[in-house]
């Protein structure tokens, strides 16, 4: 299978970007490398540090960069292992370009005024909106789960009231049917 001269540079920087971008540009990229198509992904995401020096060098023309919030990639087609910065009329090139567009992605080059060919980009519902893919899975996920060890004279009503919760809850949140069963040792989650 083909393998793109850049390949591990390209899924490092591909790795770095917000969630549905990321998912809609790997799908991009496997497109690609199913089609032979070689291309450098050589940036993704940025800081508001580097932004502001691609403004002041005449790079970019925006502070709200949608590299900055990981909703950007911007690459470079690779001909015989090399980077081709005027490759990107070449016919394989527009067709990956078209295939970007089909999976959402606006593309620099169809841009007025500044025309900024390396760059695509993942617009969903707008700047900064490619964030967590789930809140109320993330925020379940990141709960720090605390654990008690059973100590000698404990009694499930002992442990909630020290905890600050009920005998159903840490019922339920351990699976224990009867509550005058728990043995020494034993490690309970209380939250
Ligand atoms: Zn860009």
């Amino acid at each position: 299978m083909f393998k793109p001269t850049y390949h591990e540079r390209n899924l490092a920087n591909l790795e770095k970007l917000a969630p549905r971008t990321k998912k809609a540009a790997m799908e991009w990229y496997n497109w690609c490398i199913a089609n032979g198509i070689d291309v450098l992904i050589y940036e993704t995401i940025r800081t508001e540090e580097q932004q502001r020096y691609y403004v002041a060098s005449g790079k970019s023309q925006t502070t709200r960069s949608y590299h900055l919030v990981g909703q950007a990639l911007d690459f470079v087609p690779v001909v015989d292992g090399k980077t081709d910065w005027n490759g990107y009329s070449r016919p394989e090139i527009q067709k990956a370009i078209t295939k970007a567009k089909e999976l959402g992605f606006e593309w620099g080059g169809d841009w007025k005024g500044f025309i900024d060919k390396p760059h695509l980009q993942y617009n969903y519902k707008g700047y900064g909106t490619d964030k967590e893919l789930d809140a109320k899975q993330t925020s379940t996920s990141t709960t720090p789960k605390t654990t008690y060890a059973v100590q000698k004279g404990d009694t499930l009503s002992k442990i909630a009231a020290k905890h600050n919760t009920t005998v159903d809850a840490l019922q339920k949140l351990n699976g224990i049917s009867n509550p005058n069963l728990i043995r020494i040792g034993q490690k309970l989650r209380v939250k």
